[in-house]
């Protein structure tokens, strides 16, 4: 209410101090939404025509987008098998005299792994970007992810951890000049009305949306909190099942379960035995980044990247939100259960 009897609708600086504030942060700058805040850090990186960036093969379809939005070389790096995020080494291989950037995304709510990456980019001196649309609140080494990079993206899309009423995201930074820079490129290159430095483009948060965000932030402590107790019951009620991987849970971090996500050869017959008992289930994602049909032109095989072509084939998230009922819950275990006790074909 006092939004629209404000009459001010652009920009939100009540939820940027607060989630900032939360994150244990100096800056953070509202944006349009999370591919917008990915482009904006890789602009306010100055990347040039040829610069490269490495990007997991294995993830969501914006932050390889935001590179090439930004004018970068998009480089793909294969995944660890077990974290499903950026493999260390395989990114180590995809460095080159051009490469700038390194984009950890912390897939399904799971950090990557950040001491590895962090090092591989001080040794290189190359940026370390945060995609963490899927990582609200995610720790690594006791610190939330989005404070280990030069920035970080984050999305508040509506089904995020935390999530608007519509679209919106952020970037958060540590270093005062790269916030006012990205605030400006994020608003026609001006910080006032008119001192237009540069070219930038519109992408500010919406008021309106800011303060959804700002109410609906007082809940993301117990409403994450829910998702990982919900994920460790899945997790101890699951077990042992074999042809079933779950999520790995790493000791030194807080995964915070966007999406529950597990592997089984059976993945399809599984997502179909359950669809019939009444429990929606979805893929994420069908096709690994370098698959995807943008991205024909480059001609990646399956032998590049052999990881990502098994996981297109196995992954299956299971429902898990804050509002997942107990009984829900036990229903969807014991359909799994009796998927895998009696339903599955003979073992391959
Ligand atoms: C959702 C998402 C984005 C893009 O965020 P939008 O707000 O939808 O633009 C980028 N990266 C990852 C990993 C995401 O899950």
């Amino acid at each position: 209410m006092r939004v629209l009897e404000g009459g001010s609708f652009i920009g939100g600086s009540f939820f940027e101090e607060q989630f900032a504030q939360s994150l244990n942060i100096p800056y953070c700058v509202g944006t349009g939404n999370g591919t917008d805040a990915l482009f904006l850090i890789l602009k306010a990186l100055d990347l040039q025509p040829g610069d490269e960036v490495i990007v997991p093969a294995w993830g969501c379809f914006p932050t390889a987008e935001a590179v090439t939005l930004a004018g970068g070389k998009l480089v793909f790096a294969e995944v660890d098998a077990a974290r499903m995020t950026l493999d260390p080494q395989q990114a180590t291989q995809k460095i080159t005299s051009r490469t700038r950037a390194i984009i950890a995304v912390h897939l399904y709510g799971q950090p990557a792994d950040l001491t590895a990456i962090a090092s591989i980019c001080e040794q290189h001196k190359i940026y370390l970007v945060e995609d963490c649309a899927q990582a609200h609140y995610t720790q690594f080494h006791g610190r939330y992810v989005g404070t280990f990079g030069v920035a970080a993206a984050f999305s508040f899309y509506p089904t995020k951890n935390l999530g608007a009423y519509g679209d919106a995201g952020c970037v958060v930074t540590q270093h005062e000049a790269l916030a006012v820079k990205i605030r400006r490129l994020a608003n026609h290159g001006a910080l006032h009305r008119t001192d237009h430095l540069l070219e930038g483009t519109n992408s500010r948060i919406d008021t309106w949306q800011a303060a959804v965000l700002a109410v609906k932030l007082r809940h993301l402590p117990a409403w994450t909190a829910r998702r990982i107790a919900l994920a460790s019951r899945y997790q101890h009620a699951l077990r042992g099942i074999s042809d079933l991987i779950l999520p790995h849970a790493a000791a030194d971090s807080i995964h915070t379960f966007h999406l529950f996500c597990i592997r089984t050869p059976h993945r399809d017959a599984l997502k179909k035995f359950l669809r019939e008992a009444g429990i929606e289930t979805i893929i994420h994602y069908p096709q690994g980044l370098p698959f995807t049909p943008a991205y024909a032109y480059r001609r990646h095989t399956e032998t590049d990247y052999p990881v990502t072509a098994r996981l297109q084939q196995e992954v299956l998230s299971l429902p898990l939100y804050p509002e997942l009922t107990d009984s829900q819950l036990e229903y969807v275990i014991s359909t799994v259960k009796d998927f895998f006790d009696n339903h599955v074909a003979t073992r391959q």
